[in-house]
């Protein structure tokens, strides 16, 4: 099954993403990880993906398309995905239906996780995650028992740089207007499932497992 997971910045996609990923036993890609990896590598990719990151902007059509093709079509396919943060411009849409229908295959189903604008901002800014075990925390909404530690491992948090206020500002407008138009280019293809996106982690996940589409349950 490949599942879209779609959303402003702060709606919760990559938690909702791993969440998923356990429970069906899928891989989870994230485009925002695999790019934070390769600049992590300094990779070309990484050195190219950079600077649009540090602005909030998106990185280029062409580049996060080829990221993605490499895992779902080149080499072996997995028999399903949950794709976090891909795609995030109808051109991206458009580039996904056509790799998986050369495999036969299409979006089985995207889950739209919608959070009131006044809410992202403060979600993202409040943001924290563990550079060793990837673990997230909010200042308000789940801090760590010691401020600035990470619960599992005992690192020090860090934040996003794209996390910080005027950046996740432009993220917020960039996703109104090149990823929001996703939103009716899927629920035109019958495959959107909008889910209230403002309430606990349990809740969010339990909506979403409620909603699974009968033929994949
Ligand atoms: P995320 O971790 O999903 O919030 O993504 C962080 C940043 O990575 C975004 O603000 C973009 O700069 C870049 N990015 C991630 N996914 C994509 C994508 N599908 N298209 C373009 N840029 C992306």
């Amino acid at each position: 099954m490949i599942i879209v997971v779609l959303g402003p910045p702060g709606a919760g996609k990559g938690t909702q993403s791993d969440l998923l990923a356990k429970e069906l036993d899928l891989p989870h890609l994230s485009t925002g990880d695999l790019l934070r990896e390769a600049i992590a590598n300094r990779t070309p990719m990484g050195r190219l993906a950079q600077p649009y990151m540090d602005r909030g902007e998106l990185v280029p059509d062409d580049v996060v398309i080829a990221l993605i093709k490499e895992r779902l079509v080149q080499g072996h396919p997995p028999t399903g995905a949950i794709l976090d943060g891909f795609p995030r411009t109808v051109a991206q849409g458009h580039a996904l239906n056509e790799m998986l229908a050369e495999l036969g295959r299409r979006v089985d189903w995207v889950i739209y996780l919608s959070v009131p604008t006044e809410e992202l901002l403060e979600r993202i800014t409040g943001r924290y995650v563990c550079p060793r075990c990837a673990a997230t925390y909010h200042l308000r909404g789940s801090p760590p028992r010691t401020p600035g530690v990470c619960d599992v491992c005992g690192a020090a948090l860090q934040q996003r740089p794209d996390d910080r206020l005027d950046v996740a500002r432009r993220r917020l407008t960039v996703y109104f207007e090149q990823t929001a138009p996703l939103i009716d280019f899927y629920r035109r293809q019958g495959v959107l499932t909008e889910i209230n996106g403002e309430q606990s982690i349990d809740a969010v996940f339990a909506d979403e497992l409620a909603a699974i589409p009968p033929r994949h349950r």
